[in-house]
């Protein structure tokens, strides 16, 4: 799939939009979609947030005749209204053909057995996971979530060789596998992973406790759901279905699309979708786009392992910085542990960062690790920071990376 055919695709949707679509027809009144004709056209059209599909709730998204709305499922509600979205016969469809992609990427075979422990319902990821594994011919095992004591004994009994999963839940299971003293009898080979932004050091655990080799999935179910991404056996970045949706990179702040390799959110345009059709949907999720091929040989284009959500995002001297850059700065600092906090301050006319860190060295050793903790940012995100190395145990424990973060500038 080129660029010249993804702006085909692109095109022949927005030929159409305003008369499918209530929402587009609205959004877009006063736009002349017709006299949109290059990528820099496209880019100029307005992009579309989750509030105003929140707006549009129940069915204001709906662009298909009720006849043809097989299904609809909808993004959790944490916030108050939750979004729907319906699907056609053929978005289903399609949905199964990425995912069945995603376990064929993941080495999945039609002899396998997997095990799925993400919920069912109206929430995308239980049942995306069964059809694409279906349509591969693979004998599905439809848990849903929690009840370990099952989980296990199903895992055992039926040999599952493959398990779809949150990244906590996975952690779960790899822990009461643990102490139950059972990894002798456990079949797993493979571990599907998604919908959870997850550290390296928690990817490290979870493979090794449960023996396995993971693959991160990527999705959200204003898109379909999880499964228009995956990452390969090379473990550099997830690969997207490139023929389904559209992925571009922008400033959050800005709104501008960045250069290819340099970090934004992602935006997705929807390439085939009918029952309700985005254009320049803002997932909040923070990546980049990953230039050249992969050396797994697979043509599909990719993406970074998602960093961090935009909300988590500060700017500082002009430049912006994600939790998820910090973490992986201090995590290979050698002789810093994971550990950190950061505390952005407004002194006389200018901001200053400084990145407190725990460490084990001695005194004498601890200026040469700061000096090296600065280089690295200065490198990597082209900030000049202050480095404070401090003894371990005097920075205050934090499970959410954005707690770790303080902006004492307003
Ligand atoms: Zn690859």
């Amino acid at each position: 799939m080129t660029n010249d055919d993804q702006l085909r695709m692109i095109l022949a949707g927005l030929s159409d939009l305003k008369e499918r679509s209530p929402f587009y027809r609205e959004k877009y009144r006063d736009l002349d979609l017709s006299a949109v004709k290059t990528w820099e056209d496209f880019r100029k059209l307005p992009m579309t947030d989750k509030h105003e599909l929140r707006d549009a709730y129940p069915l204001g998204l709906q662009a298909v005749p009720e006849k043809d709305v097989v299904r609809i499922h909808s993004s959790s509600g944490t916030t108050g209204t939750p979004v729907i979205i319906p699907y056609t016969k053929q978005d289903v469809d399609d949905w199964s053909e990425m995912f069945e992609r995603c376990y064929r990427m993941a080495g999945v075979t039609d002899m396998d057995r997997v095990h799925v422990t993400p919920g069912y319902g109206l929430w995308t990821a239980g049942v995306g996971f069964q059809a694409g594994a279906e349509r591969l011919g693979a004998m599905v095992i439809p848990m849903g979530p929690g009840n370990t004591d099952k989980q296990i004994r199903m895992m055992q009994d039926l040999r599952s060789t493959v398990l779809c999963a949150t990244s906590s839940y996975a952690l779960l299971l790899a822990e009461e596998i643990e102490k139950r003293g059972v990894k002798e009898s456990i079949r797993l080979r493979r571990a599907l992973i998604g919908s959870e932004r997850w550290g390296d050091k928690m990817r490290k655990r979870i493979a090794s406790e449960l023996g396995v080799k993971l693959y991160d999935i990527y999705g959200l179910t204003e898109i379909y759901g999880p499964g228009v991404g995956i990452s390969c056996d090379c473990d550099s970045g997830i690969h997207y279905w490139s023929d389904f949706i559209y992925i571009e990179i922008i400033d959050p702040k800005t709104g501008k699309n960045v250069p290819d390799g340099e970090t934004g959110e992602i935006v997705i345009t929807t390439l085939r979708k009918q029952g309700a059709p985005l254009i320049r949907y803002r997932t909040h999720d923070l990546s980049r786009i990953i230039p050249g091929r992969c050396e797994c040989g697979s043509e599909f284009p990719r993406i970074a392992t998602l960093i961090g959500r935009t909300d988590d995002m500060v700017k500082v001297k002009g430049v912006n910085i994600f939790p998820g850059q910090i973490d992986e700065i201090i995590s290979e600092a050698e002789g810093a542990s994971s550990e950190y906090q950061v505390m952005i301050d407004h002194l006389n006319g200018r901001d200053i960062m400084t990145v407190f860190f725990e460490t084990k060295l001695p005194a004498g050793e601890k200026e040469k690790l700061e000096g090296a903790v600065c280089d690295m940012f200065k490198s990597r995100v082209g900030l000049t920071i202050v480095a404070k190395a401090v003894p371990m145990g005097d920075l205050p424990r934090s499970e959410k990376k954005s707690n770790r973060i303080f902006d004492n500038r307003y």
